[in-house]
């Protein structure tokens, strides 16, 4: 949760679950460059796709998601402790057991390594559950007996303060953030945050099952307070003054839809602005001074009216709600490191919001800990476990291939014009990938003990949180990491116009040099780092340039045709119905969709391209499927995925990525390469009389 809070203020990140084709392979071979990959027949699943998976009896042209994935839809169950269950979660699967013998093994006993021994004195301390009821509520106390002394707006303050030094984050959040108009420079981002609830229309709307999810939300604030030990009245005003403060803070926050535009959530006032003018009655000295930055000048806050109003909440808020509030931050942020009671407790609201109907195992909810606490450090070992070498070389070779495609793209998009396309290419040819895991490894360089669980979350918390505000006026590192080395995602940056790759997400099954070359241009050249890379030029990265300034490189008549292309995806998006009553937001989703679609199309090209200069072509009939319709099943074989209908919804309310069906779906009506691979004519559900293509 406090990694959540962490990276609330790095605001622009695109991160995009990503793709998988699923066929275990035995590791460990070395296998010959793609040009000399095995050319002779080879069955569906060594080509890298599941058999099982399908259901050929489907028209592909009428519902491709079905006919790719339809095997897996029918006989697939999500289990009890996932609110899905996929290609990716597969994957994850693997990662969490293979990270799991390596914490226990560390655990099992003290260490003359010290890296191993922190890792195994992190995970003990996590898994000592008696340990952790034992100590009760003592980890938190601190901080309520600093809350417990607010009498007035200033004191209040004062409480904010200390939060943040703990990286709680009530009101507002802050961290480092690359100037957007200048980004060879980091500086201060504050920014809004606060909510307990995903997204601010779960307390201003009341579509779908927002109202319900609202009230099960207070009653479960409630229950915390009682948990805390307050009386059923003295629970119940709580959490009402509780939610009435979020709902406040809601009707005064932006959007996420707002949000989308750089433009909207930069604004430099620097220290002199806060201090004279946006809130000059919070004590901004003491504030930067205990998170120790007390020199800071260079300030952007995400919206200039916003902090004015929240000292105003300070300032008027009777005494006893802002404890209330300010209380609720710290339960909220802190139960997962408390007794059963908590964690079960705060496993209500999972239950309602993604659907999950056990608790994770707590080996499991511990494996996560740990990559939380000391990701770099537990990623070493899982790096040497499952990444080669050779698995970098083959990403980059196909890295370079999709950007030579996305090259030749730029070089015959009819609708931009020639300065456009000047600046459009220089900003290609600026971009930069990291691909697998750090050059240089984060030294953790604080103590972890196998006494105290929330020790060890405290000690790491106010690390990083001191690492990140460390960045503040130093030069910007190129080579630094936003996801630790297991994770199965990727992610585009487009203040550093950097793609980055982690291990997690290429390797088998993702991605196999024995694989068939259409399989690992579907669902890794495609899904991911065209993906990936079609964001530099979404509706949101497009406004950088490629150094990563925020600077508007389109002339005015290029800029209305990409708009209306855009529009297109937006409208065609915002038909599609998620669970009964609730659309796709359109909007919202414009960025993740424009790079699903440009993806998929870029590195069809490539994979085009790359046959053409093959001497020995690859494999032209799998099982009945030619290599081109090989390609795009891959594809949407890495997005077969059941999700609960809870998390659907949540993902309507609140998350920037179509829920897998559409992914697949909404991406091949729009391709004319799927359409000549599988014969769809124009008018049939999956080619319709009108495409939208951006990229
Ligand atoms: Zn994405």
């Amino acid at each position: 949760m406090r990694l959540v809070a962490l990276l609330a203020v790095l605001l622009i990140v695109t991160a995009c679950s990503a793709s998988a084709a699923p066929t275990a392979r035995p590791r460990g071979t070395t296998v010959p460059p793609p040009e000399l990959a095995p050319v002779g027949p080879m069955t569906l699943a060594e080509a890298g796709v599941v058999p099982a998976w399908m259901d050929r009896t489907r028209d592909p042209c009428n519902d491709f998601y079905t006919f790719a994935c339809g095997g897996f839809s029918k006989t697939a169950e999500i289990p009890a402790d996932r609110s899905s269950w996929g290609a990716i979660q597969i994957v994850n699967l693997r990662n969490e057991e293979l990270l799991r013998d390596v914490l226990e093994t560390a655990a099992s006993r003290p260490q003359q390594d010290p890296n191993l021994e922190k890792l195994g004195a992190y995970y003990a301390a996590c898994m000592d559950e008696p340990a952790i009821e034992k100590a009760g509520i003592a980890p938190i106390q601190p901080l309520l007996d600093t809350i417990a002394a607010v009498t007035d707006g200033k004191s209040a303050a004062q409480a904010v303060i200390a939060l943040h030094q703990a990286a709680i984050f009530p009101f507002f959040a802050i961290g480092p953030q690359q100037d957007f108009a200048d980004a060879t420079k980091v500086i201060a981002s504050i920014d809004q945050a606060g909510l307990g609830l995903p997204d601010r229309k779960y307390y201003l709307e009341s579509s779908g099952s927002l109202m319900r999810t609202r009230q099960a939300y207070l009653a479960h604030v409630q229950r915390m307070f009682a948990l805390l030990g307050k009386s059923a009245a003295e629970a119940q005003t709580a959490a009402a003054s509780t939610l009435r403060i979020e709902t406040a803070l809601a009707r005064v926050q932006q959007s996420d839809v707002v949000r989308r535009d750089p433009r909207s959530v930069y604004h430099r006032v620097d220290r002199e602005g806060l201090e004279r003018k946006v809130a000059p009655t919070f004590p901004w000295s003491e504030y930067f001074s205990k998170l120790g930055i007390p020199g800071v000048t260079a300030i952007t806050v995400n919206d200039v009216g916003y902090y004015g109003a929240v000292t105003r909440m300070l300032d008027t808020e009777p005494a006893a709600a802002l404890r209330d509030y300010l209380t609720w931050q710290v339960l909220r942020e802190s139960a997962n490191e408390l007794g059963k009671v908590w964690v079960e407790e705060v496993h209500t609201m999972s239950r309602e919001l993604s659907g999950l109907k056990e608790l994770p195992p707590r080996w499991r909810r511990c494996v996560h800990r740990v990559d939380d606490g000391l990701g770099e450090l537990l990623g070493r070992s899982y790096v040497r476990a499952r990444f080669s070498s050779d698995a970098k070389a083959r990403a980059t070779e196909l890295a370079a291939s999709v950007i030579g495609a996305m090259r030749a793209n730029l070089e015959s998009l009819a609708w931009m014009d020639e300065p456009t396309r000047v600046e459009a290419k220089r900003k290609l040819d600026k971009l930069a990938y990291l691909i697998g895991f750090p050059e240089t490894w984060r030294q953790y360089d604080f103590a972890v003990t196998r006494a105290s669980f929330a020790a060890n979350v405290h000690a790491s918390t106010r690390w990083e949180l001191a690492r990140r505000l460390g960045k503040i006026g130093k030069p910007v590192d190129r080579g630094e990491w936003q996801m630790t080395p297991p994770t199965v995602n990727a992610y585009y940056d487009p203040t550093l116009n950097l793609v980055a790759l982690p291990a997690g997400q290429l390797q088998a099954p993702f991605f196999d040099a024995a694989f068939h070359p259409a399989v690992n241009f579907g669902s890794t050249g495609g899904g991911t780092i065209g993906h990936e890379i079609t964001h530099g030029f979404d509706d949101e990265g497009s406004q950088f340039d490629g150094d990563g300034n925020l600077r508007d490189w389109w002339t005015a008549a290029t800029k209305a045709k990409f708009t209306a292309a855009t529009t297109c995806i937006v409208d065609q998006y915002a038909k599609y119905e998620v669970v009964p009553g609730v659309k796709l937001d359109g909007r919202l989703t414009a960025g993740e969709n424009i790079a699903d679609n440009g993806g998929v199309k870029i590195a069809f090209a490539a994979y085009q391209r790359w046959k053409a200069q093959q001497t020995v072509a690859p494999q032209a009939d799998v099982e009945g499927l030619t290599d081109d319709q090989l390609y795009f099943v891959s594809y949407a074989q890495s997005w077969c995925e059941k999700v609960t209908t809870e998390r659907l919804e949540t993902m309507a309310h609140s998350n920037p990525h179509a829920p897998p069906m559409w992914r697949v779906n909404g991406v091949v009506v729009n391709q004319p390469g799927f359409h000549a691979a599988f014969g769809c004519k124009r008018g049939v559900p999956m080619n319709p009389a009108n495409l939208c293509t951006v990229w």
